[in-house]
């Protein structure tokens, strides 16, 4: 079994009492049957809603450092924002060792608390050369999902990871990890940066919307995700507000369903996905809104945008590279 280096960001798990002040990762990892091989790097004591862009592009830095001496990584965090910081992770970190994300959604003093055994299933994992080459994944109440399909699906249930539409793609056993499929391709399609100055909006559409929020997207976005309706669709008058966006920055249409893709000619009229798309919207395709918004990020942050425009074939190819094989 390999080495671990082990981050620590606060979240629940460290959240005894409930108050503000969050454990160190010391005393995180205290009392934890640890492999003799762990490097642990206090890295934040914060709930996750306050992580920032800094604090991830630094968190996935180190993680490169790390992973690059040979070593596996399991970041310990709050699950609020997991799935986002697992999924930049994979974006931001290249790499065929294995990195586990994971957290608990019971405070350690509470009856039940579900962090100890799923910090022993991620250093289980991290550790397992037979978990290498899946990309991120996250590790929660014995299940390994990729970072791509993993989503928080409850407020309070231990199992509230979900991989909606797949299904996880291992499991931990008696505290062995077993892989039953791998993902086709590596999530990002080349190797991406993060500048946290970069800001994309997300604007979620809703019935009787008129397009007040699409208002607010102005100079200070570098590009939007729509989450839209079903398998992509908008309100007819706002076609043209966000055909106006989309000449000026990159605009991703994703679906607000939380499952399945954005579909392409399946509908035709106004507000249809294939009216959108004809508008110059670019496909999410599988992508969650979430999701669809860090990858946009993170490719804008690596030159997708310029001072002519943004290089709309290259943004599409990213997220359709993420639609599984098969596609042209
Ligand atoms: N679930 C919260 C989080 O994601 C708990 C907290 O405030 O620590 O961090």
């Amino acid at each position: 079994m390999g080495r671990v280096t082990v981050f620590t960001l606060g979240g629940t798990i460290s959240a005894r009492g409930g108050d503000a002040n969050r454990m160190t990762g010391r005393e995180v990892l205290a009392g934890l049957d640890a492999p003799e091989d762990v490097v642990l790097r206090d890295f934040r004591r914060v709930p996750s809603a306050s992580l920032s862009f800094e604090d991830l592009a630094a968190l996935a830095e180190e993680v490169r450092t790390a992973v690059a001496d040979g070593s596996g990584a399991v970041v310990v965090q709050g699950t609020d924002t997991l799935e986002e910081t697992a999924f930049l992770l994979d974006l931001l970190c290249t790499t065929e060792q294995p990195i586990a994300v994971t957290g608990a959604m019971r405070r350690p003093d509470l009856p039940g608390a579900d962090g100890p055994a799923n910090l022993a299933a991620a250093l289980a994992v991290a550790a397992d050369p037979a978990c290498r080459d899946l990309g991120v994944l996250v590790v929660l109440a014995d299940e390994i999902h990729a970072a791509r399909h993993a989503r928080k699906t409850h407020t309070t249930s231990i199992a509230t990871f979900a991989s909606p539409g797949t299904g996880p793609i291992g499991a931990v056993v008696e505290g062995e990890p077993r892989i039953l499929f791998r993902p086709t391709t590596p999530t990002a399609p080349c190797p991406l940066t993060l500048d946290p100055a970069i800001r994309v909006a997300l604007v979620t559409l809703s019935l009787g919307d008129r397009g007040e929020l699409l208002e607010a997207v102005d100079e200070r976005f570098q590009g939007l995700v729509v989450a839209a309706f079903g398998a992509g669709h908008a309100p007819a008058p706002l076609v043209e507000p966000l055909a106006a966006l989309a000449r000026r920055i990159p605009v991703v249409l994703a679906s607000r369903t939380g499952s399945g893709s954005t579909l392409a000619h399946t509908y035709r009229g106004p507000g249809s996905e294939h009216d959108l798309l004809h508008h110059g919207l670019i496909p999410a395709g599988r992508l969650d809104p979430a999701k669809a918004r860090l990858l946009l990020h993170a490719l804008v942050s690596s030159g997708a945008t310029g001072p002519h425009g943004y290089d709309r074939p290259r943004i599409t190819a990213a997220f359709t590279h993420l639609n599984g094989s098969g596609l042209a």
